[in-house]
């Protein structure tokens, strides 16, 4: 065989990508081929052979003192080396180091909230301390030189660490929420370990305030001390509660965890009149969590909760148990347990139609938006309507979390399908008709990057265009093109596939293209790759000589494609609706040409719908003269 000929088909047998695909084949990012040849991930979208990824099991006590707004904690952490690779350094996150002083920070904060940032009490690694001169504290990680006894692969470390730091005073905190002096939220509070993957090595974005998250999927088993009348919510299933609550408010607890119907597990005034939990000077809640990516706990001394639970595999009858955790003074929440509970069963059955991972789910009335495994933030939306973003948090059980995202670097692959998601089921729940989020004024400017941008080099604007809304009209312009079956189809295998692991874009694009069984670089390269905007407008309607007939030429004005839905009404008063899936743009036409029905003239057309991403409609409508 000719040398070069060999050489060639070598190349298309490990490549495909590159090969068959020539003419609109996916650029790849030249650091991500190593993935490939190390055969950790496939060129069909499939883990590779060689995949792998590392673990850890946490045991971490900690305590909250209300009154001074310290949290400590120690943690017995064991961190599994699945990697082929011997590692000589050992990275740990310390998300509130962004309050240390000299900080690098993406937000302005509250003065008084800056200070010594994480206050490390104890460090030892198999039971021998670490010596300063072995730490390194940089932006909000804690390196550890491991040099003279490196982790070997297949091996084990033992981190044994103590610690202590103030949450931030500032009720506008950007994750945290010290929402009032007895009820809080606390996220990223404990030393983790930083995410070693096949693709990068050391996750090196450090936590400044936007980035969120990014982690190996772990076991936690934790207790949370309480002054006594507190209620701990958190990440996991809570093992203690019939050693806590007094029987009336343990039958409630546990019948809401086989009814559709909300139960009001305690009000405020029962937790008030301190008949809820059974007498002691503090209380020690035990929450554990298998293969999840964080761990998340609030806490509150006068919050209501209401709690049922959802069938969410008809299968096995498996239900997840729903819960909501609020201020008597919240005008939505009482809403918030049915909603999450609808929204879940809508999740699990339709959009993204895959069982609900989750055991349970707590939506706490916090400061934010903001999703955690298991534990939502959530502020109050006042007299409105909490669906929509009730449903989004929820929906982030998916995308990051079931399945490993790497949000930091691109949040389009999860922020994107929250979006999708909270669109469809809001919907569907509500019966109103929502729109997309809208971008007209900042399409195709340069503030729309390409989403294929590390999402860690943006910020404001450009971060959430290429995060949210350019992402959620590239995948509401998908489920049209391939149809609920096909769509749903491709999804349950890029999840069956991805499930607890950490998928690449790549492993998205190529495992659609795969399941889908088409070639979707078409669509996946303007959308993602590619400077553009979503615009078509009506270029003109012209006689077709040979017909009695008038023929409507359609313009794609802007590169990214969308469908064509044409309303055409003509003179005699009646009218028809047109509508072209957007692979009419498929070989890159400017133009497209529909013909009108025989013998009639038209006199309006009207172009668009509420749920196509066309960012200009200024262009969208015609009308004869
Ligand atoms: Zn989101």
């Amino acid at each position: 065989m000719p040398r070069l000929l060999s050489v060639l088909l070598w190349w298309s047998a490990i490549c495909p990508n590159a090969f068959t695909q020539s003419d609109t084949a996916l650029f790849v990012y030249r650091n991500l081929l190593r993935a490939y040849e190390k055969g950790t991930r496939q060129w069909d979208g499939r883990p590779g052979a060689n995949y792998w990824q590392n673990r850890a099991t946490y045991r971490m006590q900690v305590r909250l003192e209300p009154k001074k707004r310290r949290l400590s904690g120690q943690a017995t952490i064991v961190y599994f080396n699945q990697s082929p690779d011997t590692l000589r350094l050992l990275r740990l996150k310390l998300a509130a180091d962004r309050y240390r002083k000299g900080s690098l920070r993406d937000d302005d904060v509250n003065p008084d909230d800056v200070g010594e940032g994480v206050r490390i009490e104890a460090l030892s690694l198999h039971g021998q301390v670490v010596a300063e001169k072995d730490r390194t504290r940089q932006r909000t990680f804690l390196d550890i030189n491991m040099r003279q006894k490196p982790l070997l692969p297949g091996d084990s470390v033992l981190i044994s660490v103590r610690w202590s730091y103030t949450l931030p005073s500032d009720k506008r905190a950007t994750r945290e929420c010290v929402c009032d002096p007895t009820t809080f939220f606390v996220p990223y509070w404990y030393p983790q370990v930083a995410v070693y993957d096949d693709v990068r090595g050391w996750a090196s974005t450090p936590y400044s305030g936007q980035q969120e998250f990014y982690h190996d999927f772990s076991d936690y088993d934790v207790t949370i001390t309480l002054p006594k009348g507190f209620m701990a919510w958190a990440t996991g299933e809570w093992q203690n509660a019939a050693d806590l609550l007094e029987p009336t408010y343990l039958e409630r607890f546990q019948g809401a965890h086989r009814t559709d119907t909300v139960v009001r597990i305690f009000t405020e005034e029962e937790l008030k009149r301190g008949g809820v939990f059974k007498k002691a000077s503090r209380h020690v809640f035990r929450y554990r969590a298998t293969q999840v990516p964080d761990f998340t706990f609030a806490a509150s001394d006068h919050y209501n909760w209401d709690a049922t639970s959802v069938i969410v595999d008809s299968t096995s009858g498996r239900r997840t148990f729903v819960s909501a955790a609020y201020n008597t003074a919240s005008r939505d929440f009482y809403r918030v347990a049915r909603i999450a509970a609808n929204g879940i069963r809508l999740m699990s059955f339709w959009q993204p139609g895959y069982p609900f991972p989750y055991p349970c789910l707590t939506v706490f009335n916090g400061n934010d938006g903001m999703e955690y495994p298991m534990m939502v933030n959530d502020a109050s939306v006042g007299n409105g309507d909490p669906t929509n973003l009730t449903v989004h948090e929820v929906a982030h059980t998916y995308f990051p979390f079931m399945m490993g995202i790497n949000e930091q670097e691109y949040a389009w692959m999860d922020e994107g399908w929250a979006s999708f998601f909270d669109l469809l089921l809001t919907d569907s729940l509500t019966g109103y008709k929502g729109n997309l989020r809208g971008y007209g004024f900042s399409a195709g400017n340069d503030s729309d990057v390409p989403p294929m941008v590390r999402s860690s080099f943006l910020r404001g604007r450009a971060y959430s265009i290429a995060s949210y809304t350019r992402p959620q009209g590239a995948y509401m312009t998908l489920l049209d093109l391939l149809g609920y079956e096909t769509f749903h189809h491709c999804m349950v295998e890029y999840m069956n596939r991805w499930k607890g692991k950490h998928p690449t874009p790549y492993d998205f694009f190529f495992t659609w293209n795969d399941a889908a069984g088409q070639n979707l670089n078409w669509f996946w390269k303007p959308w993602f790759f590619e400077w553009g905007y979503p615009d078509l407008g009506v270029h003109s309607v012209v006689g077709d000589a040979n017909a009695e007939r008038d023929l409507i030429v359609v313009e794609r004005v802007g590169s990214l494609p969308i469908p064509i839905h044409l309303k055409i009404t003509y003179t005699d008063k009646t009218s028809e609706t047109v509508h072209l899936r957007a692979d009419v743009w498929k070989n890159g036409d400017r133009l497209h040409s529909l013909p009108a029905a025989v013998g009639k003239g038209i006199a309006r057309l009207e172009l668009g719908d509420r749920l196509i991403p066309d960012t200009n409609r200024s262009n969208n409508s015609w009308k004869r003269n």
